[in-house]
């Protein structure tokens, strides 16, 4: 029930907050977060507390399968203010393993804003299916699989918007890394180290 949220707001208040003045007082001021997450809306994947982070360390956007849609106003304007604005040095796309907008893209899906929302993962789903094919995987492999390409296919477009392109030619930040999530460990693993990566 929506009771048990608020009851669990005073927890926070009591237990974390108050017991911290210092450190929220001065978050209260401004924001200086360390990286950008761009991750999926799954309720199992909660970015700071699978990376045991306090508020303040994460800018956040999250949609279905942690897409970056070109077309997408609301995508750009957070990039923008969290590279132009906050200078934030480094971007994860996270994506995770059993993931339902994955396994959509995959079978195909009837809803109409879902259906086109998941097309811009196409390209992710044709190389998947051709790996698939190729080395024979399960089900449960071929989906693992697909998780990781479209990791990689979101940050080619990523690397692709303006803003960030312009940034690379004159070799700036930000890094662009892509990670992993299994739900069923509770791990993060790297796909795309962004340290490594040629601009
Ligand atoms: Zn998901």
């Amino acid at each position: 029930m929506i009771e048990e949220f608020l009851a669990g707001n005073r927890r926070f208040v009591d237990e974390e907050f108050n017991k911290n003045v210092d450190f929220y007082s001065d978050l209260s001021n401004s924001q200086q977060p360390k990286i950008l997450w761009i991750g999926c809306s799954d309720s199992r994947v909660s970015e700071d507390v699978i990376t045991s982070s306090k508020p303040g360390s994460i800018f956040v956007h999250r949609n279905i399968a942690n897409i970056v849609a070109f077309n997408d106003i609301n995508i750009a304007s957070i990039i923008e203010y969290a590279v132009t604005h906050l200078k934030i040095p480094d971007i994860i796309v996270c994506g995770h393993y059993n993931c339902g907008g994955v396994q959509a893209m995959l079978e195909g899906v009837e809803e109409h804003y879902i259906a086109d929302w998941l097309l811009i993962a196409s390209g992710a789903i044709a190389k998947a299916k051709q790996v698939a094919d190729e080395m024979k995987l399960s089900r449960k492999e071929h989906l693992d699989l697909l998780s990781e390409e479209n990791v990689k296919l979101q940050i080619k477009h990523l690397r692709g918007l303006s803003l960030i392109r312009n940034l690379h030619k004159k070799g700036s930040l930000p890094r662009i890394h892509g990670w992993i999530y299994s739900v069923e460990s509770g791990e993060i693993n790297v796909l795309v180290d962004g340290y490594n990566h040629e601009a």
